[in-house]
């Protein structure tokens, strides 16, 4: 299938690996031209360096999407984009009793705060061209609490009222806003989480693999091509009449009807 995106251009946050990478891998298999960013330069070169093979421009920077000069310096390397992919890294586990404020204050900046200002600061010149794609990368926690993650489900939850919302608001200028929740993929998120959960349990990281396989029905983690592929969709001219949806690549993990 034609995606129709081809040389339009898009931000891709987070993007060095793991879920960004994959999404913007399917974006400039598309033809997309990418703006990308992570902290590590190193990685984040090495990741552009794989996707030129595409042919299409790609320009990068080393920044905390976090915060404010990293924002900034993305919107000056790509004022206009007409798809932005918002990502950053997941806030740590624990225990409802480790986090005081200022841990809220930091997860509800990365995961919900930074999307929103990205987000604000290019809807402008997506409604004035009739045309643009939004898409936040949130989490199954969206909709069934991990509770080891509780900075991640409630700063995560916040984002997802904004965008039932938003997304309403912005749909009649053919500028679409959803959310992509992942399940369990296969990333450097997951193996951190693995290990965290071989450490407070006496079974090995093999051991909590296979666990969490035998708990999601198709018996495996999801890969980062298959999320990318759902990304450059949603991003596509074929998906303009999907607004505002919370659309979980989870492998039935999460049990529910609707
Ligand atoms: P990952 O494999 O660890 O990759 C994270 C990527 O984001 C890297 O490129 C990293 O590069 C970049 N990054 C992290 N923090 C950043 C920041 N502040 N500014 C700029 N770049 C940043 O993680 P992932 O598994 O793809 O997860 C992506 C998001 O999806 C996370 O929020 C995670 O919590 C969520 N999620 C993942 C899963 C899963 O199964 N993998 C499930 C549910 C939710 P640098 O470190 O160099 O910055």
């Amino acid at each position: 299938m034609d995606l129709g995106i081809k040389g339009k251009k898009a931000i891709v946050c987070a993007s060095s690996k793991g879920l960004g990478f994959g999404c913007a891998k399917a974006l400039a298999e598309a033809g997309v031209n990418l703006t990308m960013c992570a902290r590590n330069e190193a990685n984040l070169l090495k990741s552009k360096n794989e996707l030129l093979k595409f042919g299409i421009e790609i320009k990068t920077a080393a920044v905390d999407i976090t915060s404010i000069n990293g924002q900034n310096e993305v919107l000056k390397l790509c004022p206009k984009p007409d798809i932005l992919i918002n990502n950053a890294g997941g806030p740590p586990p624990g225990l409802w009793s480790d986090w005081d404020q200022s841990d809220f204050i930091k997860a509800l900046e990365a995961n919900m705060l930074t999307p929103i200002a990205l987000t604000k600061a290019v809807l402008p010149k997506m409604i004035a061209n009739k045309w643009g794609r939004v898409i936040n990368i949130t989490s199954k926690s969206v909709k069934a609490p991990i509770p080891a993650l509780g900075l991640s489900n409630a700063s995560r939850t916040g984002l997802t009222g904004y965008v039932a919302g938003t997304s309403r608001q912005v749909a009649s200028h053919n500028v679409t806003i959803n959310n992509l929740l992942p399940g369990s993929h296969y990333t450097d998120r997951i193996k951190m989480l693995e290990k965290n959960a071989a450490s407070k349990s006496d079974i090995t990281i093999e051991k909590v693999r296979e666990n969490n396989h035998a708990k999601i029905p198709s018996g495996r983690y999801g890969t980062i091509e298959e999320f990318g592929a759902t990304c450059a969709f949603i991003c596509s001219i074929h998906a303009g009449f999907i607004v505002g949806q919370n659309i979980l690549l989870d492998g039935g993990e999460v049990f529910s009807t609707l």
